[in-house]
């Protein structure tokens, strides 16, 4: 287990014990997170102005941290990498991603960290 801040509903957040998280991609990694901080876009759910962040998903989207395993598909890192989570994922490969507009990628990209999946 390990401690995260859920999202609880508008004005509602807890700082609570959540399972460790695990590779559900190969082109997933696991990070250790060694820090973390909160934007305007974090008080903007908490007020709930973003619908789809559900009650339950753990808030956070950018940290720094490092790399404790990645999924079969993961070349650009390994294990024992320092990284710094971009609120913004993107493939690479896209034809948006080749352009370096990583929000509209078409593979799974964009902002999903803490939005549309859990966060850091
Ligand atoms: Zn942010
Ligand atoms: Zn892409």
């Amino acid at each position: 287990m390990m401690k995260a801040l859920v999202y609880g509903g508008p004005g509602a957040m807890e700082w609570t014990e959540v399972p460790l998280p695990e590779l559900h991609d190969p082109r997933d990694a696991i990070v250790r997170v060694d820090a973390v901080t909160i934007c305007g876009t974090d008080l903007h759910i908490l007020k709930g102005d973003v619908p789809e962040v559900v009650n339950g998903r753990i808030l956070g989207h950018e940290a720094v941290g490092t790399v404790l395993e990645v999924g079969a598909a993961v070349t650009g890192v390994a294990e024992g990498s320092r990284v710094l989570i971009s609120c913004i994922s993107g493939c690479g490969r896209c034809r948006f991603c080749r352009t370096g507009a990583y929000g509209q990628c078409l593979e799974g990209g964009g902002w999903v960290l803490g939005h549309l999946i859990d966060g850091t």
